[in-house]
């Protein structure tokens, strides 16, 4: 039944993204839809239509991992724990949201901005 990005994700996850029915509400529930460029519930989409095209989404970045889809979710499909797979795919590429390296001025960044993005935007 699985198959190429369905199957990374069921192997991260043991979730079943073929569950999912579309409804929308995890969309409807986000709090950062709007500086999503693919809305949560697509996102599920494009992993069950194997559309590698979603590794590349601002999205997987973007979510906060608040998990208000994920309680909301009629299917107990668990959104917010797939998108957190995709980050982990890129991640295992070496892909990276922050390179801190890179960051400037360290010194005037709250700590705890610079520890939650190498927990989670970081390999
Ligand atoms: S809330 Fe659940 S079932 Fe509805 S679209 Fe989102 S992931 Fe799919
Ligand atoms: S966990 Fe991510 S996708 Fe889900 S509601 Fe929160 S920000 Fe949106």
């Amino acid at each position: 039944m699985f198959r190429g990005l369905s199957q990374k994700v069921y192997d991260l996850t043991g979730i079943n993204v073929y569950l999912c029915h579309q409804c929308g509400i995890c969309s409807g529930s986000c709090p950062l839809v709007k500086s999503m460029d693919i809305p949560p519930n697509m996102v599920v989409r494009m992993v069950q239509m194997d559309m590698n095209e979603v590794l590349n989404s601002k999205t997987i970045w973007i979510c906060a991992s608040c998990f208000n889809c994920t309680v909301r979710c009629p299917r107990n499909i668990d959104p917010a724990r797939i998108i957190n797979a995709l980050r982990i795919i890129k991640q295992r590429e070496g892909v990276y949201a922050v390179d801190l390296r890179k960051i400037e001025k360290l010194e005037e960044l709250p700590q705890i901005a610079l520890i939650a993005a190498s927990r989670k935007l970081t390999g």
